[in-house]
């Protein structure tokens, strides 16, 4: 993903990092016979802990109900979780990760106690703690928590960051305290934003049908609310990473060059969203990202599957600028493009192994291979070791 393929290639590998890409050949190779091999994914937006969360999912396109509906089944799912439900819903999410070639995650946390799960699987990523409170009372507690988060030690394939979590959920004094602590502390910020009509509907006039969302929960309180997106916007920092949610009603005036948009296509699909003008991003300079979201809005976390439903109904964009947004320019909107998202030397040796579609001539570009049809992950190293191994080769 940092130049064009490499025919009958060959990667070595020292300890954890790549040390050559070339073709040479070398003496204790593993010959993978004909396979398409590549960084490992990134999948920059999950809720891990709603793998468990399928009974959540949107109804389709024609569904009427809508995003706030939505919102009120996953609140019911989550009061009736259990922890030990979560812990399991993240353990079984990063199996599913691990099996679609997913090598690191940015992944949205909502107990702290889920953080030992993360650091002890094969995985890389950010753990983003979600900061909830509208009001004053719900915010304060809120802001402790985020101390709290930032005050532990960090550990070496994960790092935290912070996900003061939507408009319609924080309150101003939230958002600024996150985005204080985030700068001082060097951390990226993940924030739902403008998701659905509702929640403009609710930042500008104050309603519409997230008031008696908040109200059933007893945390309306339109005195927290910000402006409008925009001001949300101009509040950050201007070094401040940050990965912007969905955004799936903005326009493409109100973001700058540089600035990271996560678009999830299958969840958008299923909400009946209006079209992702996801090319006047891309010409704007804006990166765009591609990622799963949880199960209680996607059916699945292969990302190779959102990569593949891009290129299907966005033709006019090229294979490798599709993998390039799992791989890549993900790993550049984390902030790791020194670390991961090319396979390139002194980088860390995550790689997916992808069988050769067969039927398909070994001439054709591997991006339109994989994207055009169906293969799926073989096997995946991490830190140059094998997490999922490949199939032995016979002869
Ligand atoms: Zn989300």
């Amino acid at each position: 993903m940092d130049g064009p393929p490499l025919t009958d290639g060959s990667i070595a590998i020292d300890g954890q990092l790549i040390q050559a890409i070339d073709q040479a050949r070398r003496s204790g190779e593993i010959d993978l016979g004909d396979v398409i091999l590549l960084p490992g994914f990134i999948n920059v937006h999950t809720h891990l802990d709603l793998t468990d969360a399928a009974e959540c999912q949107p109804k389709g396109a024609d569904n009427p109900e809508g995003f706030p509906a939505w919102l009120e089944r996953v609140v019911a799912f989550r009061r009736k979780q259990s922890l030990a439900q979560q812990q399991a819903a993240v353990e079984t999410g990063l199996t599913y990760s691990l099996q679609a070639g997913v090598t690191t995650l940015g992944d949205i946390l909502t107990q702290p106690s889920l953080w030992s799960l993360l650091v002890s699987s094969p995985l890389r990523g950010v753990a983003f703690r979600e900061l909830l409170g509208l009001t004053p009372d719900r915010a304060a507690d809120a802001i402790t928590e985020l101390n709290d988060w930032l005050a532990l030690q960090k550990e070496g394939r994960w790092h935290r960051g912070l996900s003061p979590h939507a408009p319609y959920s924080v309150r101003r004094e939230l958002f600024v305290a996150a985005m204080t602590a985030a700068e001082r502390r060097g951390c990226p910020l993940a924030i739902h934003l403008a998701e659905s009509r509702a929640e403009a509907e609710l930042l500008a006039q104050h309603q519409g049908p997230l008031v008696p969302f908040l109200e059933r929960r007893g945390v309306w309180d339109p005195s927290g609310l910000i402006g409008s997106w925009e001001e949300l916007l101009q509040m950050v920092p201007a070094e401040q990473r940050i990965l912007w949610i969905h955004v799936n009603y903005l326009s493409p005036r109100c973001l700058s060059a540089r600035q990271t948009i996560v678009h999830c296509p299958r969840t958008h699909a299923a909400f009946g969203h209006d079209p992702f003008p996801l090319e006047s991003w891309q010409h704007k300079g804006v990166r765009v990202c591609l990622a799963t979201d949880g199960l209680a809005s996607n059916p699945d976390l292969n990302l190779l599957e959102e990569a593949r439903w891009v290129y299907r109904h966005y033709p006019n964009l090229t294979a490798d600028r599709v993998i390039s947004m799992i791989t890549r320019e993900a790993a550049a909107a984390i902030g790791w493009e020194k670390w991961v998202g090319t396979l390139t030397p002194g980088k860390l040796a995550d790689l997916v192994v992808i069988p050769w579609p067969s039927g398909v001539p070994l001439a054709t570009d591997p991006c339109v291979a994989i994207l055009e049809g169906s293969v799926s992950v073989q096997a995946v190293m991490i830190d140059g070791q094998w997490i999922l191994p490949p199939a032995p080769q016979n002869g």
